[in-house]
């Protein structure tokens, strides 16, 4: 079969590889709809994950399932699924602490073009369908329904760390589509205020839509004195790093309240060390939390989400502005993530058989 691959740290193109096995828990499927990550660009062009050879990349997609291992109980083949970008081992002991993203070790719940191939190709693998995969809700677009394998997930697992509660001011650096499904979230658990960072036309658009209530421009002086003169000197309850680089921790640190949380979703593909200004955190002792997490998968949480679409409480196709069909599109929707034009949120690719 044909895939779509990292050839090496800086080279993309097809390759031609065996098509994979289903074991007895496992699934094949064919994708209907694939959508590119920033996170692939990050793998590909800044070699964060080291060095990978002929790699299928993609970790979003809408798939059919073409083979069932005869331990699946729940699907069958011709089930069109949500398929998340993280794939856990439910049995490992990290799942069982409740970090199934690290089940196996930091990060291994993501496999799909990191461990193992990934999503553009012909066919791709899924481990343990039963427990990974979701059906893909009766009336939902598979193009809208790959922004459940990792752009709602993951926006909305920023709200969840940083514990957005109602009546908060929220600060949300980065509105790419990850900041944007963070600001949807942070407004779905009753953020007062969400103040948005960002300076794409089109993102801030929809930011507002989502629910911010004010917009900063990186580009026009430091994020902290526009934060600090939007709030009264007061600074923010949260903060959800969703874009930016190492620096955004120290703008967090300078705005957040005593007792907040900062909560990191942004993929750090480069530098080495986080500064953590030192007076701003309280000497050490202001019971400022900072976490950071890769998105939670799994079928249940998945069908949550894609509940909130069906429900009409959050409308993830606003991201889709950039529209391809078939899956020759891929280099051409990859390079639009690479360059990032003004007018991109997402692109998205759909594939009729
Ligand atoms: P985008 O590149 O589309 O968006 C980045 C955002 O950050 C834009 O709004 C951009 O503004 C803004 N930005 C750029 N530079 C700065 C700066 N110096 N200070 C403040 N803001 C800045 O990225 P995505 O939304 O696609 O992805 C965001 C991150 O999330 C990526 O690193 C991605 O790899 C990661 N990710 C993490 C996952 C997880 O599980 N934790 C899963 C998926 C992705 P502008 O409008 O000017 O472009
Ligand atoms: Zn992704």
């Amino acid at each position: 079969m044909k895939g779509f691959a990292m050839k090496r740290i800086g080279e993309v193109g097809w390759v031609e590889k065996d098509a994979p096995k289903c074991g007895p828990l496992d699934a094949i499927c064919r994708p209907i709809a694939l959508a590119p990550c920033t996170s692939d660009i990050h793998t590909v062009y800044e070699g964060a994950l080291g060095e990978r050879e002929d790699m299928i990349l993609g970790h979003e997609a809408v798939g059919e399932i073409v083979e069932v291992g005869e331990l699946v109980n729940d699907f069958k083949v011709g089930d069109k699924v949500l398929v998340p970008a993280i794939t856990p081992d439910w049995g490992a002991l990290e799942s069982q602490r409740g970090f199934a993203m690290h089940s196996g070790g930091m990060l291994s719940g993501w496999k799909f073009s990191n461990f193992k191939d990934g999503v553009f190709g012909e066919l791709f693998h899924v481990n343990e369908a039963d427990a990974n995969l979701a059906l893909l809700p009766e009336g939902m677009d598979p193009a809208t329904g790959t922004m459940l394998s990792d752009m709602v997930p993951t926006g909305f697992h920023g709200a969840e760390m940083a514990e957005v509660t109602y009546g908060e001011d929220v600060l949300v650096v980065g509105i790419g589509p990850v900041g944007l499904m963070a600001v949807a979230g942070s407004a779905l658990k009753g953020a007062a205020r969400i103040l948005a960072v960002g300076t794409r036309p089109n993102c801030i658009e929809v930011a507002k839509e989502y629910g911010a209530t004010d917009i900063i421009s990186y580009k026009e002086g430091p994020i902290e004195e526009q934060v600090m003169s939007l709030t009264r000197g007061k600074g923010v309850d949260k903060v959800i790093l969703a874009g930016g680089g190492l620096e955004t921790f120290k703008t967090g640190v300078k705005v957040i309240k005593p007792g907040g949380i900062i909560s990191n979703i942004n993929y750090l593909g480069s530098g080495e060390n986080i500064e953590i200004p030192r007076v701003e955190w309280g000497v050490g002792m202001g019971h400022i939390k900072i976490v950071g997490g890769l998105m939670p998968a799994g079928r249940m949480r998945t069908e949550r989400l894609a509940n909130l679409i069906m429900a009409g409480r959050l409308d993830p196709s606003k991201l889709l502005t950039h529209r391809f069909e078939g899956m020759e599109s891929l280099d051409k929707a990859l390079d639009l993530m690479h360059r990032k034009p003004v007018d991109l949120i997402k692109p998205v690719i759909t594939i009729k058989y």
